[in-house]
């Protein structure tokens, strides 16, 4: 990675899903295994985890269902930030969050609103479903 930051500067950074420190936000989940405890902050794992393109983490997080076989980052748009609007809690099992994530693509900015259904399995894992777009 040509960054001309350390590792350890970025990771004090805000975190991309609009949180603390990347180190005490979704770094935990990311990185250091933790279980996301509910869908929201899976919800925004998974938004940090495209911004940083850890595809091991997405596939991982998505249910094996719904999940594509591989990702592709490259035609990646730029994610400029991530606004949660609602998170609802369907049972013990199931999940929706809404959002909107704002994006630029070839110089022109676009928002992405969607209510995402996740699931939580016995092992106390959620992971994404899918999810229907507004607009
Ligand atoms: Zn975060």
């Amino acid at each position: 990675m040509a960054s001309p930051q350390s590792p350890q500067d970025k990771d004090r950074e805000g975190c991309p899903c609009g949180g603390l420190a990347f180190e005490d936000c979704c770094a935990r989940y990311l990185e250091h295994g933790e279980i996301a405890p509910t869908a929201e902050a899976l919800m925004r794992s998974r938004y940090t985890a495209f911004v940083r393109q850890n595809a091991p983490y997405l596939l991982d997080t998505w249910a094996a269902r719904t999940r594509p076989a591989t990702l592709d980052f490259g035609d990646a748009p730029q994610w400029l930030g991530l606004q949660v609007k609602a998170h609802l809690q369907r049972d013990e099992h199931h999940a929706e969050v809404e959002f909107v994530a704002r994006y630029k693509v070839g110089g022109r900015a676009h928002r992405l609103h969607e209510r995402s259904r996740f699931e939580r399995t016995d092992d106390g894992r959620w992971r994404y479903i899918d999810g229907d777009l507004f607009d």
